[in-house]
């Protein structure tokens, strides 16, 4: 049916090409574009002669606009899936508008230079998008991504009115590691360290990082200490969920964890200015990233569970009515199945269904939207289908 261009051959990616290679359906052709060839090439190879997907590779700066327009021009894909860091968005954007190619991705545009996330980057390419008669599709990953299209499925299907969405992301995989990463580790450092925020009547509230703790009993784990962060989909869930009152993010993380990240920051390893060593310009949060362990690895060694969901108050027909919806993923299953661990698996599944949906025309809208603005309906299914199937809790436990 189509052809895709995946940029990026990442933790994430390696899910996302595995699972476009099981849909070979929807996914006839594959081009793998990533910085390191070598990576794409290796992928390639484990997979070529398990699956009907014809795959090919080539060599990107997804930095260099340039570049990019060139190989898409070459590539000719029906879409492009963005699995690179976030740093790449908007040149990817760019090749995509300059080619009249569809583009998905999993993370709003952060500039290098400043660990500061938001979408309005992104949001003011909408007329252009908009004019070339093509879609960006953006934050097709768990969360963002998953979470916001359960926001959209609990607001057509169980609600008049949704006022106060929690975001709970618990991941109680044990790694062995006294600290590492699931993702990206320089992503993940800048996020965890920001200060946290949550929307609440109409405007941002802000905190001091890990400020406000909770525990709570996640089904299928248990009890975990969860803390609130700032975190992408708020923002744009506040603008497309009516009648919203108060969106908060909380994400699990163990005490090994915060001491070790309290003291990395303490002694200036989370920085992200540059310094010089040895007569050479280095950033010593990339040069950390460097000596952490890989999140690719951690898949052969990691146990447990994820437990990702939303839990939603509202009105239905003038009544108060709360509703939590979630899935929960097995670090060794998704390991077994694609050879990674959940948190990539959570994120990489989501990002071929995007891409399925852009490719297969069921989401067709013209301009930049947040991934809660389509139909939940069909993406809700292929969940199912494709490795997240998801539950519901009418009667769940709040936080307070
Ligand atoms: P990784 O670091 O494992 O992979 C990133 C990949 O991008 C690597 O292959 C890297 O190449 C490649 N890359 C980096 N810079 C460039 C460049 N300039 N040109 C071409 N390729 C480049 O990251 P993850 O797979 O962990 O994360 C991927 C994305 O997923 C990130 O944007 C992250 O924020 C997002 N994410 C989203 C989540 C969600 O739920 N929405 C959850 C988790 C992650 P090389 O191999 O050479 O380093």
């Amino acid at each position: 049916m189509g052809k895709l261009l995946i940029i990026g051959c990442g933790g994430v990616a390696s899910v996302a090409i595995h699972k476009c290679c099981q849909n070979s359906e929807v996914f006839e052709e594959l081009c793998i574009a990533s910085r390191t060839v070598e990576k794409c090439n290796a992928l390639k190879n484990k997979l070529e002669s398990k699956t009907k997907t014809k795959i090919t590779t080539a060599q990107v700066d997804a930095n260099n606009t340039e570049e990019l327009i060139k190989l898409i021009n070459n590539v000719k894909p029906d879409a492009v899936l963005n699995l690179a860091l976030p740093y790449q968005d908007l040149t990817i954007m760019e090749a995509c508008l300059a080619t009249g190619v569809h583009y998905i991705d999993t993370a709003n545009y952060e500039p290098e230079d400043t660990a500061k996330f938001e979408y309005k980057w992104q949001w003011a390419y909408r007329e252009r998008f908009e004019k070339a008669g093509i879609t960006a599709l953006l934050g097709s990953g768990f969360d963002p991504g998953v979470t916001s299209v359960f926001s959209a499925y609990a607001l057509k299907h169980y609600f008049d009115e949704i006022n106060y969405i929690d975001i709970l992301d618990c991941n109680a995989g044990d790694h062995g590691y006294p600290f590492a990463t699931n993702f990206n580790p320089e992503i993940n450092i800048r996020e965890v360290s920001a200060k946290g925020s949550y929307w609440e009547n109409g405007r941002w509230v802000e905190t001091e990082p890990m400020e406000i703790k909770r525990v709570y009993n996640f089904p299928e784990i248990g009890e975990k200490d969860m803390y609130l962060l700032h975190h992408e989909e708020i923002e744009s869930l506040a603008l497309n969920i009516p009648g919203i009152k108060r969106i908060r993010f909380f994400m699990t993380f163990g005490q090994s964890y915060l001491t070790h990240l309290k003291c990395l920051e303490n002694v200036g390893m989370t920085s992200i200015k540059p310094i010089m060593y040895e007569g050479k310009e280095i950033v010593p949060l990339q040069f950390l990233k460097a000596v952490l362990p890989d999140p690719s690895s951690l898949g052969a060694r990691t146990k447990g569970k994820t437990n990702i969901g939303c839990i939603f108050i509202g009105k239905k027909d003038g009544k108060e009515k709360k509703l939590y919806i979630y899935n929960t993923c097995d670090h060794e299953e998704c390991y077994k199945e694609v050879g990674s661990q959940a948190v990539a698996y959570t994120t990489g599944v989501p990002a071929m269904i995007g891409a399925m949906m852009i490719i297969k025309g069921i989401w067709k809208k013209p301009g930049v939207y947040n991934i809660e603005e389509f139909n939940p309906d069909p993406f809700m299914e292929a969940l199912n289908k494709w490795g997240l199937p998801w539950k519901i809790n009418e009667n769940p436990e709040l936080v307070d």
